[in-house]
């Protein structure tokens, strides 16, 4: 099994509640999206075949022996849209076979049935902003495990912002998974997006691009 892989890098992961923790980052090439605010469009065409056994010798041999506990390897497979590759839930699997936990950043727009459960699934619910809102799969929702898996909203405007907070409402998901509101980088205030989460009292978790901020938003490879 071969998989088109954009680049392999080392880095703190940049989103979600793991935020901060060192992670390995195997981005996978291609995404049939299009988003308005995309920051990853080097990841459509670019990228080498590699065979499923050589990916994973060369994730055992920067990350080193599992262990297990909060300080435990940690390894992201992301895009692109990784779940593009139909052999994902395969490198899903053999990522969890050697030890590590391991993470899945997708749109949702990509069924995520065959995922297996012990991977925490990062998944970037497309906005109206976003031009791919309707790509999205609602019985995804239910692949999502309370207290693992995590529902992103990139909001692009305040139309995005009332539109999120109306969908979640809608479906209760804050009482199931940990949501995550971050601002699209650019485009909206994080000030503003802060302020509006407090003041409506949303069960929602901004979230900055921790890798932009640090770095900037052209690096990359972090
Ligand atoms: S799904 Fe991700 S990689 Fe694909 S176009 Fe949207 S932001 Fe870019």
């Amino acid at each position: 099994m071969k998989f088109k892989v954009n680049e392999v890098f080392h880095s703190v992961q940049g989103e979600g509640t793991r935020a901060g923790r060192p992670c390995l980052f195997i981005r996978l090439a291609g995404c049939p999206l299009r988003c308005a605010y995309c920051d990853t469009t080097y990841a459509f065409h670019d990228g080498e075949m590699q065979e499923l056994e050589a990916l994973l010798a060369g994730v055992s041999a920067r990350l080193g022996p599992p262990l297990a506990g909060p300080s435990a390897p940690f390894v992201e497979l992301t895009g692109g849209e990784p779940l593009a590759h139909p052999g994902a839930p395969e490198l899903l699997a053999s990522l969890l076979d050697l030890g590590y936990e391991v993470a899945l950043e997708t749109a949702g727009s990509h069924d995520l049935a065959p995922v297996p459960r012990e991977v925490v699934k990062i998944v970037d619910r497309k906005t109206p902003g976003s031009g791919e809102g309707h790509r999205w799969l609602e019985t995804n929702l239910a692949c999502l495990v309370p207290g693992q898996d995590e529902l992103k909203f990139v909001l692009g405007d305040e139309a995005d912002y009332a539109w999120a907070s109306a969908w979640c409402a809608e479906r209760r998901v804050w009482d199931r998974v940990e949501v995550l509101f971050s601002p699209a980088w650019g485009r909206l205030d994080p000030a503003w997006l802060a302020r509006r989460i407090v003041e409506d009292g949303l069960p929602a978790r901004l979230q900055l691009q921790l890798h932009k901020v640090i770095w900037g938003a052209a690096t990359r490879g972090v």
